[in-house]
């Protein structure tokens, strides 16, 4: 049987990676990564020595054909992404669609087995301590940058729901602004929580008004830098 694993690796610290993960990625012929160099720090540091080759959101088509060869031939391809869960905003949930589609009989008949090494999210991550309501909530991924901006930041004022989504730290203090502008009067009373650097060293939750925590960053222009989950609430 050929096994097709989407693994999970950590979001910063390298020691949140779990014993099944660590057998899967020893026991695999194959691990594709959205960073080979990346990944080779991981593996290094677990002193895992399996073949790598990239698969990133720039793949070719026929990069996508010859895994799916390489699962026809039997083999253990494993998928990892540079950060969490492949496939959360980052381009494994492209591949896995494409296997399912082009191998939908193997894994029907229990020759090809797709499966979940569940581990590390910044999503999942950041609600865990971010104190605020999360028995249910929508996940935006990245915010587009131009088309739709605005109505997804009125969306985001009027939900009921919390809200989560990623930022970079190039387009943090232009979010917190719009979150600021639209989040004045009748929905004062949301919170905006930021997740910065989850895991790591410098890791920090900053919670408040709109305006109390785009004042933060504003008066601490050294923390915008890192990586941000944002959650409104
Ligand atoms: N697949 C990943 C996951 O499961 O979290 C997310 C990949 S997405 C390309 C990368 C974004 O996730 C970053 O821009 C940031 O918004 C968020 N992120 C990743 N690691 C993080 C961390 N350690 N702290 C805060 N946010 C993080």
């Amino acid at each position: 049987m050929s096994i097709f694993s989407v693994v999970a690796t950590p979001i910063g610290n390298l020691e949140d990676i779990t014993l099944r993960a660590l057998r899967v990625l020893r026991e695999a012929d194959l691990i594709l990564c959205e960073d080979t160099r990346m990944t080779k720090r991981l593996l290094d540091r677990h002193d895992i020595h399996v073949a790598t080759k990239s698969y990133h959101a720039h793949s070719t088509l026929s990069r996508s054909e010859e895994i799916v060869q390489l699962l026809r031939d039997g083999k253990k391809v494993a998928l990892v992404s540079d950060a969490g869960t492949p496939g959360i905003s980052d381009p494994g949930s492209e591949l896995v669609r494409f296997i399912r589609a082009d191998l939908a009989e193997e894994i029907a008949t229990g020759v090809l087995k797709i499966e979940s090494i569940p581990g590390p999210s910044a999503l999942t991550a950041a609600l865990s301590i971010a104190g605020v309501p999360c028995a249910d909530f929508t996940f935006l991924g990245f915010l587009p940058h131009k088309k739709g901006r605005v109505t997804l930041f009125k969306e985001i004022a009027a939900a009921e729901r919390t809200m989560v989504f990623y930022e970079s730290p190039h387009r943090i203090m232009k979010t917190l602004e719009s979150l600021n502008s639209v989040l004045q009067g009748e929905s004062s009373a949301k919170h905006v929580t930021i997740c910065r650097e989850l895991t790591k060293m410098f890791e920090e939750v900053v919670k408040g008004s709109a305006e109390l925590v785009s004042g933060y960053f504003k008066k601490n222009p050294d923390k915008i830098k890192g990586e941000f989950v944002v959650i409104v609430s």
